[in-house]
């Protein structure tokens, strides 16, 4: 019953004509519309894409936002904006918002409330590092990221979320998590979730993302918690990117 969404997260990467590649490829890949598709370019694609996709199922997605509605923030972006570029979902909390900008659990929160506030879908990205696993915390750390935002919302709120679990070890390194290490994540996050309401375990989507490639991804998405999945480097490929569609 659950949708999956395979979303091409660009990070600081692509052009003007990657993205005419890219949109033309997905336009005559004849994906199945039982299939969720997103690309997410840097937000100096934004307005392109949105003319590019103005016929095409595929969504658009940021990167990331400012909680801010508007004010003197130099060089940043709010939900609103996103939505006049026909911007439908945003990543919150990607780790690498969380390492490098230093993106702290409330930091994520305001943007989650930011994002809903506007009608955005936030994709919380969540993960635990190596040394954390070695540490056997990735419960602790894992389900720490998700009650910070999940306690904060109301039902409603919380039913609009998608999750993407993305071990910060896995992501760009080519290192990716075994299907079971995956599922295994997924299945308690989903466990924790269908306790605080067992509707919200149900419906909720659980992309997987770090190193998911085009070989390797019709294992992670058969296990029966993954949801989907969040593509850093092989959603730069036209035809890897259509790879992994196609095996959702
Ligand atoms: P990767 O990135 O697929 O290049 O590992 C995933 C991500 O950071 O979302």
């Amino acid at each position: 019953m659950r949708k999956p969404l395979i979303a091409g997260n660009w990070k600081m990467n692509g052009s003007p004509e990657l993205l005419e590649t890219m949109t033309q490829s997905l336009a005559s890949a004849q994906i199945s519309s039982s299939v969720d598709v997103a690309i997410i370019p840097p937000f100096t694609l934004l307005t392109s894409a949105q003319g590019l996709l103005a016929d095409s199922p595929v969504a658009l997605g940021a990167q990331t936002l400012h909680p801010e509605s508007s004010g003197a923030y130099t060089g940043e972006i709010s939900a609103s904006m996103l939505v006049q570029c026909g911007v439908t979902c945003v990543l919150v909390g990607h780790s690498e918002r969380r390492t490098l900008f230093g993106e702290d659990d409330q930091a994520v929160l305001a943007r989650v409330r930011a994002a809903l506030a506007a009608g955005l879908t936030p994709v919380l990205c969540i993960g635990e590092t190596l040394e954390e696993r070695e540490a056997d915390r990735v419960e602790s750390v894992v389900l720490g990221q998700v009650s910070a935002v999940f306690d904060a919302l109301s039902a409603e709120e919380r039913s609009q979320l998608v999750i993407a679990y993305e071990p910060v070890w896995a992501i760009g390194t080519g290192r990716t998590a075994t299907p079971d290490q995956a599922q295994q994540v997924h299945a308690m996050i989903r466990a924790w979730l269908s306790d605080k309401d067992p509707a919200l375990g149900e419906g909720m989507r659980l992309l997987y993302g770090g190193s998911m490639k085009a070989d390797n991804a019709a294992d992670l998405l058969s296990r029966p918690d993954i949801d989907g999945g969040l593509i850093g480097g092989a959603s730069l490929k036209p035809d890897d990117f259509i790879a992994i569609c196609h095996a959702a």
